[in-house]
C-alpha cells in the first residue's frame, strides 16, 4: 500500500453517527482532561482507548534522544495501536492539547467493540493494524534501542526476538555505530554488559533472557490458574489456525510458544502460494493478522512459554513449561512443528547466529548486505531465501547436494531461480567445513561427484536441510513414528495407549483428548495451507470430545 493510503488507513475520522454509537455504548465513559494533563504514558500497559470528543491529543515518541510529535488528534479521532489488543506497554505517550472531551474505554470493552460493532470496530482494527507498520517502517521512530555487538551470538537472539515478534526496534552496533560509546557511558554500563535494552534516555536490561524481554515488553503476564477448554502447544500457521478457531467458537482458548507467533512459516518473506494472497505475503505479517485475529476473539497467547513435558492429572492433560509452571487444559493440540536440521558439519555450532542463520529475512541479511553468501538446500525455503538474499546481498551460491533443481523445488521457484542473474546453483555439492575468528569467514565446498574443492570468502550461510519434528518433549503415551512425527487417526484404536471405547477422531494421537495438526504430524502436507486447514479442523474434533466428557 502506498504511503499515504497506509496513513489515512491509519489516521481515520469517526462521522457523527458512529460517535453517537460510541455515545450509546455502556461501556464507553465520557472524560475530560486539563491542557498538558497525560491520558496514558510510554510504558504503560492499562490499555485504555480514547476516541476525542471534543479538542486535541498529541501523540509523543519518547523513546529517542528527542521528544518527537507523531500525531495531533482532533475530534473523531483515536488512540491505540496492536498494543492495545495485547496489553502490551505503550509506545508512546498522549497528552491533552487545551481541554478535551474523550470516550474512554478499557480493553476488555475495546475488545466487546470490535466483536459487536463492526461498522466501527473494522475502522479502529485496520487502523491499528497500519499504525503498527507505519511505526515499524518510520526511519524516525527509535523504539527499544538494542545496543550489542554483530559477532555476539546474544545480540542476535535478542534482535531476532524482537523481530519475530514484530516489535519496533533500532540495533546500534558495538563495532561500527558512532553514538554507542556515548550511550554506554551515558547508562554507566560497559562492553560486557551488552547486549543492554535502552528506551529513550533509560537502560531497561542487560543482557536478558527471551522470558525477561517478553515480560517488559508485556507479552508474557503470570498465568492464570483455571482449566482451558483447549491448550494449544506452537503457534505457527496450525496453532494460530486453532486459536482463531477456537476463541471465536467460544472455547476457553490458551496458546503456548517458545519464542514467537509465525513457527517456520515467519521465517519467509514471501509466501506465494497460500490461497488469497496472488501477490505474496510474508510469514510475519501472516502471522500478526492471525495474533491480532486471535487477540480479538479473546485467546491467550503468551511467548516466550517452552513447553518442557507433557503430564496427565486424571483425564486432564497438563503442560510443563520451562521454569517450573504448569497449565492445565480439557483437551491438547499440539502443533509444534519442525525445525530445521542443523549442519552436521564440525564447528558449525560455533558460528550460529554469527555467520550460520536458518532464517533468511531482514535481521539476517542486515548482516550480511553486499556480500556473496551461500545458501544450502534444495527445497522451497531454501528456493525463497536465495532469491530474497538476491535483493539484498552481491551474490547468491544455492548449494544443492543433487543433481536437479527441479527435483524438490516448486517450478515456479526454480524458473525465477534461473532468471535471477546474481544466483550460482551448485549441483552435487556439499558443504565440508566452515572456518572464521569468532564470526564466520570461509566455507569449503565439494563437489560429490568430481571431488573439486572450492573455498568461498563469505560471512554468511543459511541452511535450509529438512526438518526434524519438536516431540522430544511428549510421553510414550503420544504414539510417533519412526522419525518421531505424531501419529493420529482412526488406526490408533489398536494402540496399548488408547483408552476409550470410540475410535480415534482423524487428528486424534493414541492418547483420547490430544491432538496433533500440522508440521509435527507423521504424514502430514508441509505447507501454510494444510497446516492453518488441519489446525481449523482439530477444533471441530476438540467439540466433539468436550461434548462427551
Ligand atoms: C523458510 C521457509 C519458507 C516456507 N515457505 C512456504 C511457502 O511459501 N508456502 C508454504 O505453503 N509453506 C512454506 N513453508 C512451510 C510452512 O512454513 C510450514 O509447513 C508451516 O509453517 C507448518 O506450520 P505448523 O504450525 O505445523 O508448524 P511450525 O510453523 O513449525 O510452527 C511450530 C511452532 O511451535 C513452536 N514450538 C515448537 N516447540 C515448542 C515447545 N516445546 N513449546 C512451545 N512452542 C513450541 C515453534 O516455536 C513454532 O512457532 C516454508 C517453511 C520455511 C522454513
Amino acid at each position: 500500500m502506498a504511503e499515504n493510503d497506509l496513513r489515512a488507513v491509519a489516521f481515520p475520522k469517526l462521522d457523527e453517527t458512529q460517535l453517537a454509537s460510541l455515545e450509546r455504548c455502556s461501556l464507553t465513559v465520557l472524560k475530560r482532561y486539563r491542557d498538558g494533563e497525560k491520558l496514558f504514558e510510554t510504558g504503560q500497559s492499562n490499555g485504555k482507548f480514547f476516541v476525542i470528543k471534543s479538542g486535541q491529543v498529541e501523540i509523543l515518541d519518547e523513546s529517542g534522544e528527542t521528544l518527537k510529535t507523531i500525531m495531533v488528534h482532533g475530534p473523531g479521532e483515536f488512540t491505540g495501536e496492536v498494543g492495545q489488543l495485547t496489553g502490551s506497554p505503550s509506545l508512546v505517550s498522549a497528552v491533552a492539547r487545551g481541554d478535551c472531551e474523550v470516550y474512554e474505554m478499557s480493553q476488555d470493552a475495546l475488545r466487546q467493540l470490535l466483536n459487536h460493532h463492526p461498522e466501527v470496530g473494522d475502522i479502529i482494527l485496520q487502523a491499528f493494524i497500519a499504525r503498527r507498520q507505519l511505526l515499524r517502517e518510520s526511519e524516525g521512530f527509535t523504539g527499544l534501542r538494542v545496543i550489542g555487538s554483530r559477532y555476539s551470538q546474544d545480540t542476535f537472539r535478542v534482535r531476532e526476538f524482537l523481530a519475530k515478534n514484530r516489535i519496533p526496534f533500532t540495533w546500534l552496533d558495538l563495532e561500527t555505530d558512532p553514538q554507542v560509546n556515548q550511550l554506554l557511558k551515558q547508562f554507566v554500563v560497559s562492553e560486557a554488559d551488552t547486549p543492554v535494552i535502552a528506551w529513550g534516555r533509560k537502560l531497561l536490561l542487560r543482557n536478558p533472557s527471551n522470558r525477561e524481554l517478553a515480560e517488559l515488553l508485556g507479552l508474557r503476564r503470570p498465568l492464570e490458574q483455571t482449566v482451558y477448554d483447549l491448550m494449544v502447544v506452537g503457534a505457527g500457521p496450525a496453532g494460530l489456525a486453532a486459536a482463531v478457531y477456537g476463541a471465536s467458537e467460544g472455547l476457553f482458548t490458551m496458546v503456548l510458544e517458545r519464542t514467537a507467533p509465525g513457527g517456520q512459516a515467519g521465517r519467509s518473506m514471501r509466501i506465494e502460494n497460500y490461497l488469497g494472497f496472488p501477490t505474496g505475503i510474508s510469514g510475519g505479517e501472516l502471522a500478526e493478522r492471525a495474533v491480532i485475529q486471535a487477540n480479538k476473539f479473546g485467546a491467550r497467547l503468551p511467548v516466550a512459554t517452552p513447553v518442557t513435558a507433557l503430564t496427565f492429572d486424571k483425564a486432564y492433560p497438563v503442560v510443563h513449561l520451562e521454569g517450573g509452571e504448569t497449565v492445565t487444559g480439557k483437551c491438547l493440540l499440539i502443533s509444534t512443528g519442525a525445525d530445521y536440521r542443523l549442519l552436521g558439519i564440525e564447528g558449525c555450532e560455533q558460528f550460529e547466529g554469527r555467520g550460520v542463520y536458518y532464517a533468511a529475512t531482514p535481521i539476517e541479511a542486515q548482516m550480511c548486505r553486499g556480500s556473496d553468501v551461500v545458501v544450502v538446500g534444495g527445497g522451497n525455503s531454501a528456493g525463497q531465501a536465495a532469491i530474497f538474499l538476491a535483493g539484498q546481498v552481491r551474490k547468491v551460491y544455492l548449494v544443492i547436494r543433487g543433481d536437479n533443481l527441479d527435483k524438490d523445488m516448486s517450478s515456479y521457484l526454480a524458473r525465477r531461480i534461473e532468471q535471477t542473474p546474481n544466483i550460482e546453483v551448485l549441483l552435487n555439492t556439499e558443504v565440508r567445513r566452515m572456518s572464521g575468528t569468532g564470526y564466520l569467514s570461509e566455507v569449503e565446498l565439494v563437489n560429490n561427484k568430481t571431488g573439486e574443492v572450492r573455498t568461498m570468502k563469505t560471512p554468511a550461510l543459511f541452511s535450509f536441510i529438512g526438518a526434524v519434528p519438536r516431540t522430544d518433549w511428549l510421553p510414550p503415551e503420544i504414539e510417533r513414528d519412526t522419525k518421531e512425527f505424531i501419529r493420529t487417526g482412526p488406526a490408533l484404536s489398536q494402540s496399548p495407549h488408547w483408552t476409550a471405547r470410540r475410535q480415534p477422531f482423524l487428528l486424534e494421537t493414541s492418547h483420547p483428548g490430544v491432538f496433533a495438526a500440522g508440521d509435527v504430524r507423521s504424514d502430514s502436507v508441509k505447507r501454510v495451507a494444510s497446516a492453518v486447514g488441519e489446525g481449523a479442523m482439530a477444533v471441530m474434533f476438540v467439540h466433539e470430545y468436550l461434548k462427551d466428557m
